[in-house]
């Protein structure tokens, strides 16, 4: 029987252990933190909250694999009342529809963008550059980047394409992404994977195989290797919880600058106490600027949309998340020029800043199925969501 260590109990880490235990494998799970779930865990507690706004994109690859093994979960489901409260601020004020522009990058019929040119130059020739400054600030939902105008035009272009597709593709476990972890967990723990929490791991194992499924940070760091890098966004997250107010907006997109604010409640009353309402935001931070700027932008987007908030907090909490929000693509690169999934002597990566295609948290898992699958010796065998993308 084939043996295999998994470093990490995040959701590269989960999605590896429950593909090498289905092949057959005896696998062993080591996790720093004294529960599963890294990024993707859920915050105990009266407001439960994820680390900053989270989505699960039902058009990418993880999600058919967590359906067919029934491990997504019950889903919240947006009432259509709440789903008309979307807003976008733009020329500093709020609308419901996107500029006419924009919609002409959304078109099916929208030529397929190149990798070699930032989005901003590309989009600009298609649509002028008020519609591509537009779209690529709505596009940072998924970026987490201040400027996603500067990135791969290809790269962009796919999640603009994701994030805007109608119906949307964006759905929310109910209570949390812990669920789905925790259904993760569950499916790991009966097929005998062995899942040892409080189990910081220093020197690699060099008795069996290993999927170091940490960030690329930490990965970095385990094997002592300063080529693994890759850029990724800096962003101030907002968390705040306020007294329900009728006309409250849903989901607040900034298209004067990337910035995005969502009341989770809308779709999820368990997120927060009865009476109150959950909302999250992200507002990239360009190197110069700090957390302070970041939560001043998001105030501004607040005072638009969610009249009388400031007396209406009841909790409240900010961060900045930098280089957690997974990889981002430069003019010129792709996926398969970040760090390989395969370092040789039977280490193999798993994580969303590594060589392997999807948006965001799609990027750990499609790169955990490739680790597996050569981890176990199926070289031969590109697991089958990767030979579709
Ligand atoms: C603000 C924010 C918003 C996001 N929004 C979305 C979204 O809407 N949709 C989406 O799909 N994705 C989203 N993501 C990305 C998603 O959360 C991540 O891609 C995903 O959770 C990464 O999983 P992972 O297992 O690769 O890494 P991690 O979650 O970082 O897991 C790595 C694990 O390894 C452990 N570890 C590290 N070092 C060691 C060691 N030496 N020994 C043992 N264990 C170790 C850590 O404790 C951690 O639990 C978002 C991320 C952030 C930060």
């Amino acid at each position: 029987m084939h043996r295999i260590t998994v470093i990490g109990g995040g959701f590269a880490g989960l999605t590896a252990a429950v593909t090498a235990a289905e092949a057959g494998a005896k696998v062993t799970v080591y996790e720093a933190h004294h529960t599963l779930g890294g990024r993707a865990r859920t915050a105990e507690g009266p407001y439960r909250t994820n680390e900053g706004p989270h989505a699960l994109y039902n058009g990418g690859p993880h999600w058919a694999w967590l359906k067919q093994r029934d491990l997504i979960g019950p889903l919240a489901t947006i009432p259509p009342l709440e789903a008309a409260r979307l807003r976008l601020r733009h020329r500093g004020a709020l609308r419901r529809t996107p500029p006419f522009a924009m919609l002409k990058l959304l078109r099916r019929s929208a030529r397929q963008a190149p990798v070699d040119v930032d989005f901003l130059t590309w989009a600009t020739e298609q649509a002028g550059e008020e519609g591509a400054r537009a779209a690529a600030h709505y596009a940072a939902v998924a970026l987490f980047h201040h400027d996603p105008g500067a990135l791969s035009a290809a790269f962009v272009q796919e999640r603009l394409r994701r994030a805007a597709k109608l119906p949307p593709e964006a759905h929310y476990p109910r209570g949390g992404w812990a669920n789905v972890i925790d259904r993760m967990a569950a499916r790991a723990w009966n097929l005998g994977v062995r899942m040892e929490t409080l189990s910081r791991v220093d020197t690699l194992p060099t008795d069996t195989p290993v999927v170091v499924a940490t960030s690329l940070d930490a990965a970095r760091r385990l094997l002592g290797n300063a080529s693994l890098t890759w850029p990724s966004g800096r962003t101030a997250l907002i968390d705040l919880a306020v007294r329900t107010r009728r006309g409250d907006a849903f989901v607040v997109s900034d298209l004067d600058a990337p910035g995005w604010l969502e009341r989770f409640t809308a779709q999820d009353r368990t997120l927060a106490p009865a009476g109150e309402q959950l909302i999250q935001g992200q507002i990239p931070l360009a190197p110069h600027e700090s957390r302070a700027d970041g939560i001043a932008r998001a105030e501004q987007l607040l005072d638009l949309a969610f009249t009388g908030w400031r007396e209406r907090v009841t909790w409240r909490r900010e961060a900045v998340a930098s280089g957690r929000t997974g990889a981002v693509d430069l003019p010129g690169t792709t996926w398969r020029d970040r760090p390989g999934v395969d370092r040789g002597d039977g280490v193999y990566l798993a994580g969303d800043q590594v060589a392997a295609p999807g948006v965001l948290s799609e990027v750990s898992f499609n790169s955990a199925l490739t680790a597996v699958s050569l981890a176990l010796g199926q070289r031969g065998r590109q697991p089958l969501d990767l030979k579709r993308a």
